[in-house]
């Protein structure tokens, strides 16, 4: 044991001589809509288990998230959760809720591609995630101001913790990937920090605890902060009107920034007293933020297979799993100036294709998985040529979907991954203005954009766009240029993710302003702790309330090519769809 273990509230000696296995809770705070399993959390359990430390502890995981829809939607149907969405009635939003997420859950049933009804569904669906979200948003920042909230909201985060504490883990890693989860994970927080004592009703009313634990946030959410360590120091958490500044320590114990396989296993390795050896880990110690070199897993072949044994894929809000799948880290193009995604990771990184598609026939194997969505922040066409060609080689058949660049797909490159079961890709077209994708540094040209789009549809893949809106020094006529582009495009693409460009901290937009039109950069008045966008003035182009009302403006045109609304948000649905191989 350390030298200063006398002032550590855990002790891990069962009995003199012998340490007790330590548990680690690794945990998917709510609340995104829980359409597949949480990859982070697979893929740390894995490694956990697979490290020199895996003998010496016991990791489980849990989906939060999941846990929480589900708990709600119970609340709902006993009249526990009083809820209405839009015009319907409370007694009626429960059972249009009831039958969306049923709808979306109906293994093999054909209706599920009955656009309409999937569409009427996809609305209360995401409608209902919208107004639970926003109501235990807001219980969970009162309950961090100390503030009195109903009891049966209490109740409700007091149910959702039940199992974690059943399980008394010494570690809590929670994996924030989204802005929206904080709250969440900081009200999980305080009450796993204050619980004294858990009576069990599984088993009579039996007490057990109390026992204390050290928590950890980690996730890409922190890997693209600048400063992740001013979490450590204090929170800034608004309701209404009322803002106050909280003081995490007994919220927070470690932020793990960057990938989180060295850190984590560092730091369970350490018996939660980390060190300078620490990659990545920021904590205090003697009342300063001391913030660790982050360190990645330099040979990818080398990874585990993701565990989604705690979270099985087919409880999802999907007729069929679909299971997410890493296979590179880091984007091999980097240079787009809005971007921060590349800062999720060190560096640009490959699992060679043979080993990508071994582990991928082994989920399919272990959790009778068929679609697969490679969440790499792109796959470049070579990549995708050579993963095809295993598949193909292996005979597999998978449906997959992925990100990528339109640069350099060709029309037979699109026949063999549609081969091989490539059915669905998202595009980053941003713009249809040559000007405003070279000052981007996307490197891509609109003609070409075009033909790869028309390409993939040929082949019978389907395109999801990504578009992005006010682009500093944009023009009204580049706006425009680009809703007509996509109005061309309404044959060969099936979906538009659209939005406004955000200035965001450390983008390259950031660093050199002036080079992008922006004269002034301006501090958000109402910014949450994680966010990193911020506001600005433009020297030339579209100014920001011009951008915004344009943005509104373009809304219907822009609806009215889709083939559905919630493909955008609901991708793995899309998967689903465009696997069905019949045109819409
Ligand atoms: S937008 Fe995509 S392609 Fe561009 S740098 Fe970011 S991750 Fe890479």
């Amino acid at each position: 044991m350390p030298a200063d273990s006398d002032c550590h509230p855990i002790s891990f000696e069962a009995d003199p001589g012998k340490q007790r296995r330590l548990r680690i809770a690794l945990v998917f705070p709510p609340a995104v809509l829980p359409t597949s399993a949480p990859l982070g959390i697979a893929c740390l359990k894995a490694w956990l288990q697979s490290a020199s430390v895996g003998a010496g502890i016991e990791v489980r995981n849990f989906d939060l998230n999941l846990a929480y829809f589900e708990l709600a939607l119970g609340w709902l149907g006993a009249q526990r959760l009083r809820m209405s969405l839009g015009k319907s009635d409370f007694q009626t939003t429960a059972q249009k809720v009831r039958a969306a997420i049923d709808f979306f859950r109906g293994r093999g049933s054909e209706s599920f591609f009955d656009l309409n009804r999937y569409n009427e569904h996809g609305a209360i669906y995401t409608r209902f995630g919208l107004v639970l979200n926003g109501l235990f948003d807001s219980f969970a920042r009162k309950m961090l101001l100390g503030a009195q909230v109903p009891a049966p909201a209490s109740r409700f985060f007091e149910d959702l913790l039940l199992p974690i504490k059943s399980f008394q883990p010494d570690l809590v890693g929670f994996s924030i990937l989204f802005s929206q989860q904080l709250f969440f994970a900081l009200a999980l927080s305080k009450l796993l920090k204050t619980s004294s004592e858990v009576r069990d009703p599984k088993n009579g009313g039996v007490p057990f605890g109390p026992w204390q634990m050290k928590i950890a946030f980690g996730g890409a959410t922190f890997s693209v902060m600048p400063d992740p360590g001013r979490l450590l120091t204090s929170v800034v958490v608004q309701v209404g009107n009322v803002k106050e500044r909280i003081d995490p320590s007994n919220l927070i114990d470690y932020i793990v920034a960057g990938e989180g396989e060295k850190g984590l296993e560092a730091l369970v390795a350490s018996r939660l007293f980390p060190g300078d050896s620490s990659p990545g880990l920021i904590y205090r110690k003697e009342g300063k933020i001391c913030k660790n070199p982050a360190q990645g897993v330099r040979d990818l072949n080398t990874l585990p297979l993701p565990d989604f044994s705690d979270t099985p894929p087919h409880r999802y809000h999907s007729p069929e799993p679909v299971l997410p799948y890493l296979s590179s880290r880091g984007c091999p193009w980097r240079r787009c100036a809005f971007c921060t995604h590349q800062r999720t990771y060190l560096d640009y990184r490959e699992e060679r294709a043979e080993v990508a598609v071994q582990r991928i026939l082994e989920l399919q194997r272990q959790y009778g998985a068929t679609y697969f969505s490679f969440v790499d922040e792109m796959l470049h066409p070579e990549r995708v040529g050579k993963i095809s060609a295993q598949l193909l080689r292996k005979n597999a058949f998978v449906r997959f979907c992925a990100y990528a660049r339109p640069k350099g797909f060709s029309p037979g490159l699109f026949e063999k991954a549609h081969g091989a079961g490539l059915r669905l890709l998202l595009w980053g077209v941003e713009s249809a203005s040559r000007r405003v994708l070279d000052l981007m540094g996307k490197g891509t040209d609109p003609a070409e954009v075009k033909t790869i789009l028309e390409g993939a549809h040929a082949a019978g893949i389907w395109n999801l766009l990504f578009v992005m809106f006010g682009f500093p020094t944009e023009t009204s006529s580049e706006w425009h240029a680009t809703l007509d582009f996509l109005d061309s495009c309404r044959t060969c693409a099936q979906a538009l993710s659209r939005s406004r460009f955000l200035l965001l901290e450390g983008s390259k937009v950031f660093l050199d302003p002036q080079r992008y039109g922006i004269s002034r950069i301006i501090e958000r008045p109402q910014r949450d702790p994680v966010s990193i966008a911020y506001d600005y003035e433009v020297s030339e182009g579209l100014g920001l309330e011009e951008a915004d009302a344009l943005f509104k403006r373009s809304l219907p045109r822009l609806s009215g090519i889709e083939r559905s609304r919630w493909f955008a948000q609901l991708r793995e649905h899309m998967l689903l769809y465009a696997s069905r191989d019949k045109p819409l």
